[in-house]
């Protein structure tokens, strides 16, 4: 996503159709639909357009949404990333930002248009930085005449006193030395508290401080979709601040032991009693074990077993070739980090000939 924001890969490259993937699979139908209430007492889900569906199993894997901590007017300066559609706006804002600076004369002006501001200093965001960081001191340099896109100015605001604030220590330091390096401007234990058109407003400490800049980017955190909102509701499930549902070992709600409940939108414990994290490999883990536990039931199986996550690690990438990972316990960063990154990713890309294209782009150029 972060390097369809900053231009380095087309949509069309990270996405394919859910229509296409599932084209052989003939006992699955898509359909195009949102859904936006359900009657789990006599198991039906209703779509906006009033169509209903009734079934006998039901997997409810919405997601997440962009929190802005209840300022949602922040959005329409702040986008984000958790759409294709938000990519792609987040490019356009970026590049346009270069152009304009390029037009502008007054020295200040000029300056709030080469200012780029991220919000949140976790995975997203400092791909976000990282790649930034990229496009504007390699790939646009020779681009421009009256400015140098060299000399923007990046800088990631985090809450928390540290970057990637669920890493272990010394990976956030790593990061942030990176990040360093990089020249992007780290501010941590900083509180947004106003974004506008022409810029950001943060407390530092006691200090109010305000950083004039035209493009702001959102990497803040998300919370629960609507939907899911709408079901923990209707079944009166536990959740938490972020409206995630409070599921059972088997991922189903306490009382609808046919509602089960996949990926963002969950609040599942592991077995050591940590959360389980917001990401891909938990909500694919998730839906294979969702699969076989609604396969095994029709098959009379009457005792669920728990989902256990397999943890493959964790990874953040800053820039073309540098990251920071946790493998199994195994703290690598730099390099190495960046080259475990790419292959994990290109492995998870759905279409093979996708794959080949994004190595080349990653890769070569
Ligand atoms: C920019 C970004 C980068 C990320 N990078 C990584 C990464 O590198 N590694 C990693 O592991 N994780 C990453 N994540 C997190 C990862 O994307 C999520 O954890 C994962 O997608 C969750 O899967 P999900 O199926 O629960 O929800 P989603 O993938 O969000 O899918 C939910 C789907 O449900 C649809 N939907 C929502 N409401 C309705 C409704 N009412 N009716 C019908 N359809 C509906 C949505 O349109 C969406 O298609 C990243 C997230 C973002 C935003």
């Amino acid at each position: 996503m972060y390097q369809v924001a900053t231009g380095s890969l087309s949509p069309g490259e990270i996405a394919a159709p859910l229509r296409g993937i599932l084209g052989r699979q003939k006992n699955t139908q898509v359909l195009l639909g949102e859904a936006v209430d359900i009657d789990p007492k006599s198991r039906r889900i209703v779509l906006r357009d009033g169509t209903t569906f009734d079934y006998d199993s039901l997997i409810v894997a919405t997601g997440s949404v962009n929190s802005y901590y209840g300022n949602d007017a922040w959005e329409q300066w702040a986008p984000s990333l958790k759409t294709l559609e938000e990519a792609l706006r987040v490019r356009g804002k970026i590049l346009y930002a270069f152009e304009a600076a390029e037009r502008v004369l007054e020295p200040k002006e000029r300056r709030a248009w080469l200012t780029f501001v991220i919000v949140g200093a976790g995975t997203t965001g400092l791909e976000l930085a990282g790649a930034l960081a990229e496009i504007s001191r390699e790939t646009l340099r020779h681009d421009f005449r009256s400015i140098r896109p060299q000399e923007a100015l990046i800088v990631l605001i985090e809450g928390s006193p540290r970057v990637l604030p669920p890493y272990p220590e010394d990976l956030s330091a790593k990061a942030d030395h990176l990040l360093t390096i990089l020249g992007i401007q780290v501010r941590k234990g900083v509180r947004v508290v106003d974004i506008d058109r022409d810029g950001v407003t943060f407390v530092a400490g006691s200090e109010r401080e305000r950083l004039e800049a035209r493009t702001v980017l959102w990497a803040g955190g998300v919370k629960a979709s609507d939907f899911g909102k709408r079901l923990a509701s209707r079944t009166e499930a536990d959740t938490d601040k972020a409206d995630r549902i409070r599921v059972k070992p088997d991922l189903t709600i306490p009382d609808f032991p046919d509602i089960y409940v996949v990926g963002d939108l969950t609040l599942a414990s592991r077995a050591d009693g940590r959360q389980m994290p917001g990401v891909a490999q938990v909500a694919m883990q998730g839906g294979a074990y969702v699969a076989k536990a609604i396969v095994r039931r029709m098959n009379g199986s009457k005792e669920p077993t728990a989902f256990r996550y397999f943890d493959k690690g964790d990874m953040a990438v800053i820039g073309r070739a540098a990251a920071v990972a946790n493998i199994f316990g195994l703290h690598v960063s730099g390099f190495p980090a960046w080259l475990v990154w790419l292959f994990v990713h290109l492995m998870y890309i759905v279409e093979f000939q996708s794959r080949v294209l994004v190595f080349i782009q990653w890769g070569f150029q």
